[in-house]
């Protein structure tokens, strides 16, 4: 929310006067914040399609509204500039992705713009749903924010590229989904010329200043904040400017006010989209006076290499570093351009311990070899990840075993995270990262036994959202998850 930015509140559309052009409709250029009116403009953008493929997507709608400039908070606005976004984000992405690369629920996404009443927005392999709530006096529409939007859109795009990861069992593989939806309401925002040369000024050329870019949700942190006050940061719902340090999710707290660090995947989420964002930052300034052509071209040059790491990447518990490792090895493929930057950002945030990153530096060249080519691979096939059985006793289930699908694909490169003190840390085993993971689900009430739930050692959390459940089969309870939600439920569930 830059207060230098013009103010300006869009004309009310009248209808069957003919004096408004239908080609144009109003898309925020950034999340509209807090203030009344916006601080943010609404500019007139071309009519979005979302009928390109892939990621064919569809607002769901009895009759969609004819295509115009309406007025700030009517139900017509909020289609336009929900699809606007929607298109923008989708249109970035299908320049990376891979020859025959889909949604996971199929060539068409679904969209529900408003499910009722709730301060959220969530993924769920079926459709993308946001939901509207009041607070302080107002009423506030996750599907308003392009942030959000974006934001769920990305869990659309990372199970299309990387679908194993929507069910990994692993505190990291979650985060990083959580993280990656954040980079993707970063890169979605950088398509708008607009709003680069607003943030070029905003920041005097310095993208490690906290700004409209990095603050994510302004609008619905606000409405948070009513609520829970330590819930989100004093500005926003995340915040890609941060000084989060690495630290091992499974000695983490499952929970904490969002000052500190806790293994809870948003939480934890932070630590790599500071560090990407940082190395959007240092390859930004790579170029000898930046403009805000050069933010884009450093935009599109790291989705590109961020498309081709998650895809490279194998489902490990350490997974931060090996997206890390695979992003320079997709760097190192395609000349090596933001080696430093990427280095430098992944080992202050200590995603990568220095031994680690030394040792990269030494194998360069077969670096290389291991990166997925940046959007020319064909689709990598569906590789669910194997089921672990966990005893079930140490979780309520008594004799019948909990089965997890384990972060245990094979690696290609040997990485590691940092050490608080010296050195690396040693990853968790699969087992252990599975059970951190089902541990912390139990701790905070997230999964739906549903009509299991007279299992008598079961610990039922009645009024918690529910993100996984758990499934009956042959060879005992598998835990599978519902949804990625946004994370913050002012509306207990049952
Ligand atoms: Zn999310």
């Amino acid at each position: 929310m830059a207060a230098s930015t013009t103010r300006r509140r869009p004309p009310r559309r009248e209808p069957g006067t003919g004096t408004t052009t239908t080609d144009r409709v109003y898309g925020w250029q950034d999340d509209p914040g807090e203030s009344l009116p916006a601080a943010v403009p609404a500019e007139l953008r071309p009519v979005p399609d979302l009928s390109l493929a892939p990621l064919r997507m569809r607002i769901q709608a009895a009759q969609p509204p004819a295509s115009g400039a309406y007025q700030l908070g009517t139900p017509e606005f909020r289609y336009w500039s929900a699809a606007e976004a929607l298109a923008r984000g989708a249109a970035f992405w299908r320049q990376f992705l891979p020859a025959g690369t889909t949604w996971q629920p199929g060539a068409e996404l679904l969209v529900l713009l408003d499910e009722g009443e709730d301060f959220n927005a969530y993924y769920d392999r079926q459709a993308l749903n946001f939901f509207h709530g009041t607070a302080g006096g107002r009423t506030v529409y996750s599907g308003e924010s392009p942030d959000i939007v974006c934001h769920e859109q990305g869990h659309g795009v990372l199970d299309a590229l990387r679908p194993e990861l929507f069910d990994a069992g692993s505190i990291e593989a979650a985060a990083f989904h959580e993280s990656f939806a954040d980079i993707c309401a970063i890169l979605a925002a950088l398509q708008l010329q607009s709003l680069r040369t607003a943030i070029v000024t905003d920041t005097g050329g310095n993208l490690s200043r906290s700004s409209r870019l990095s603050r994510l949700a302004e609008q619905l942190g606000w409405a948070i904040r009513q609520i829970s006050r330590d819930a989100v940061d004093p500005d926003c719902l995340r915040n890609a400017v941060n000084s989060f340090f690495y630290h091992s999710p499974e000695e983490l707290p499952t929970s904490g006010p969002a000052t500190a660090l806790s293994s809870e995947p948003h939480s934890f989420s932070r630590v790599f989209t500071g560090a990407f964002f940082e190395a959007l930052a240092g390859g930004f300034r790579q170029a000898a006076a930046p403009t805000e052509a050069d933010l884009h071209k450093v935009s599109v040059d790291l989705a590109k290499l961020l498309a081709a790491a998650v895809q490279a990447a194998p489902v490990v518990p350490e997974f931060f570093s090996q997206v890390a490792a695979a992003l320079l090895a997709a760097d190192a493929s395609s000349g090596g351009r933001y080696r430093d930057v990427l280095t430098s950002a992944f080992v202050r945030r200590g995603i990568l311990s220095t031994h680690a990153a030394v040792g990269m530096a030494a194998v360069q060249a077969t670096m290389a070899l291991v990166a997925a080519p940046p959007g020319g691979a064909a689709t990598v096939p569906s590789r669910e990840l194997p089921h672990l059985a966990l005893s079930g006793a140490e979780f309520g289930l008594g004799d019948v075993p909990l089965l997890v699908r384990a972060a245990s694909e094979p690696r290609r490169l040997v990485t590691a995270a940092a050490a608080i003190g010296v050195g690396s840390i040693s990853a968790p085993s699969s087992e252990r990262a599975a059970r951190a993971f089902v541990e912390d689900l139990i701790q905070r009430g997230q999964i739906d036994a549903g009509d299991h739930g007279e299992i008598p050692g079961w610990i039922v959390h009645p009024h918690t959202f529910k993100t996984h459940r758990l499934v009956k089969s042959e060879n005992g309870f598998l835990l599978s998850r519902r949804l990625f939600d946004c994370g913050f439920r002012a509306h207990v569930m049952g």
